[in-house]
């Protein structure tokens, strides 16, 4: 259906490195901080503006493994959780993705938008 459906199908590589029943989370290819990790649905929803009621479970399960990333990436105490939402946000892959980032080597908190 899309890039990320082969990722999550395992049909492309990926460096995947969290995974359970409803999700597939997995480094970025270009990475636009020192953590950049993409959390996607398993199921093929193309854009936030095409969430529908029965989807809420699969986007909660992004916020809910997003912890659990964090934690194996080393970076609980501070990351930034982004969704770019159709061409005008920056959305370039058509498959609902949370971008997980974190600059775990600066000391002060990240204030200025990251653009990704
Ligand atoms: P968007 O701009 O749609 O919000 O973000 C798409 C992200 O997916 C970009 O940060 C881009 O680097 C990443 N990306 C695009 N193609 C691939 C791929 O084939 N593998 C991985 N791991 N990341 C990808
Ligand atoms: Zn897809």
């Amino acid at each position: 259906m899309c890039i990320f459906c082969d990722i999550i199908e395992k049909k492309v590589p990926s460096e995947i490195m969290y995974e359970n029943e409803q999700v597939v989370a997995f480094h970025d290819i270009r990475p636009k901080a020192p953590v950049h990790v993409l959390i996607v649905p398993k199921k093929h929803i193309r854009s936030v503006n095409d969430i529908t009621e029965s989807d809420t479970a699969a986007i909660g399960a992004l916020f809910f493994a997003a912890q659990t990333v964090a934690e194996m990436m080393g970076v609980k105490d501070g990351y930034k959780i982004a969704f770019n939402v159709e061409r005008k946000g920056g959305q370039l892959i058509d498959h609902v993705h949370m971008h997980l980032l974190a600059w775990p080597g600066s000391q002060e908190g990240k204030k200025e938008v990251a653009f990704i």
